[in-house]
């Protein structure tokens, strides 16, 4: 387990966060329900925030990759911790704006951005667009021509670095729907082509080399391939680079065989990027850009747990056990999509050694539906609360409806007070957009 003050055994042998007994909280907030420690997701917000000042001179802009987990509450937190977001589609601009976050520091992504969605980020006067397609630098200047405004836009290249987990590799042709290819002319081209676009002003260029990357030397790399780059166009095209977005993909802890990595020890991931950056720009007597990044599953990945209740349990003998919970794919599809790896533990024995390894399954009528495979458990009953831990990314943002089970609520803890973040959803959700025709009736 990843313990801090926040997310620990308490003395009573329970699972704590941000100072709540989970024990007591399924009292007040039924299970299935998402529970969120407060305290780190602003710790990591603000470590980032501040290794971009001290080493950086500020020169620069922490963005929430809120893709992670998007709802009003936590556009506030980060807002409040001063640092950005970006947000992928018109659903996540929405949020934002009615949390009331500042529309000058969100930076809209997408392959395929919609018609609408421009038009939203356009009129609320959006930070920056990364732009992804011939068709959309085409769309927004019209659009932005329409409105007498000039927008600044991003293009988004891709780096021929690809990095997931322990390895990482170098393509000269990678095969994605995202980014232009800087390993041959056609992220120039695309750079020669937005130039020419009266209405749009192109600061810079965005990559993201993947995701739950724990090797520095990833981003390091990506940092000496964008330089590269600018410094070609710089030469060729006679335009200087003055934005650079390196994405996100910190790894984070979900068992023991992940590094466990404190907000301090990720402030390392951005001095390294930092000292290249600095290097390969006196290297080449570049001007240092405004530097760009956008961690989403490091700031709220381990801040998040999800509490059940068991059920069923099944022993098929000389197999395996499952211990069936009333949650499943549809609060967490993880699993299902990447058989991702996670730690369980029974909340109100947190601190009893494991005896038996079992396989966690949701109540969804699909058998791929596991929450995680082959834990090591006490041997749970039938009744007892069971915490599955670093679901704070990536879960709640993916849950469905699936056999119209309900997405469960989140709940914030700080400082030992709890409440909801988002409401448990109701049969009158379910049923709320559902119409009989009158033909049917
Ligand atoms: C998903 C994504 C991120 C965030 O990635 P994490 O692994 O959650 O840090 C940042 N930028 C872009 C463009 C992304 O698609």
């Amino acid at each position: 387990m990843n313990t801090r003050p926040t997310l620990k055994v308490n003395d009573k042998g329970h699972l704590e966060i941000g100072g709540c007994d989970t024990v007591e909280l399924v009292a007040r907030f039924p299970t299935p329900v998402y529970v969120f420690d407060e305290q780190y997701i602003r710790d990591m917000c603000a470590v980032y925030r501040e290794t971009i000042e001290n080493e950086y001179g500020g020169n620069g802009l922490v963005l929430y990759a809120s893709k992670a987990f998007s709802c009003k509450a936590v556009y506030k937190i980060v807002a409040d911790e001063k640092i950005g977001c970006d947000v992928v589609s018109g659903g996540e601009l929405y949020t934002a704006l009615q949390a009331g976050f500042p529309a000058d520091k969100i930076y809209m992504h997408g392959n395929n951005k919609l018609r609408q969605e421009l038009c939203e980020a356009l009129d609320c006067k959006i930070g920056a667009i990364v732009v992804d397609a011939y068709s959309e630098l085409d769309m927004l200047d019209e659009m932005a021509g329409e409105r007498g405004m000039v927008q600044d836009i991003l293009i988004r290249v891709n780096p021929g670095v690809e990095a997931h987990t322990h390895h990482f590799i170098q393509t000269a042709k990678t095969d994605s729907k995202f980014g232009f290819s800087i390993s041959d002319d056609t992220a120039e081209k695309i750079t020669a082509y937005a130039l020419q676009k009266k209405n749009l002003r192109l600061t810079g260029y965005h990559c993201h080399i993947g995701s739950q990357i724990f090797e520095k030397q990833s981003f390091t790399l990506a940092v000496d391939k964008m330089t590269d780059f600018m410094v070609r166009i710089r030469k060729d095209l006679n335009f200087t680079a003055k934005t650079l977005n390196l994405g996100g993909g910190y790894g984070v802890w979900y068992t023991d065989e992940d590094k466990k990595i404190t907000p301090a020890g990720y402030a390392e991931y951005l001095k390294a990027i930092v000292a290249e950056l600095k290097e390969k720009c006196a290297q080449y007597d570049f001007p240092l850009p405004y530097l760009v990044v956008e961690p989403g599953r490091s700031i709220v990945a381990e801040a998040g747990i999800t509490l059940y209740t068991v059920g069923a349990i099944k022993e098929i003998p000389n197999v395996k056990k499952y211990v069936a919970v009333d949650g499943g794919m549809f609060d967490n599809p993880r699993y299902a999509l990447y058989q991702s790896k996670y730690t369980a533990l029974l909340a109100a024995r947190a601190d009893e050694k494991p005896e038996e390894i079992v396989t966690i399954a949701g109540k969804c009528c699909e058998s791929g539906d596991i929450v995680c495979a082959d834990v090591p458990l006490p041997a749970a009953k039938s009744g007892e609360i069971l915490a599955v831990l670093s679901t704070g990314a990536y879960n709640y943002s993916m849950a469905s409806n699936y056999n119209r089970n309900f997405i469960p609520g989140a709940v914030l803890a700080y400082k030992g007070n709890a409440e909801y973040i988002v409401k448990p959803q109701t049969y009158e959700d379910l049923t709320r957009n559902d119409l009989i025709p009158e033909r049917l009736k």
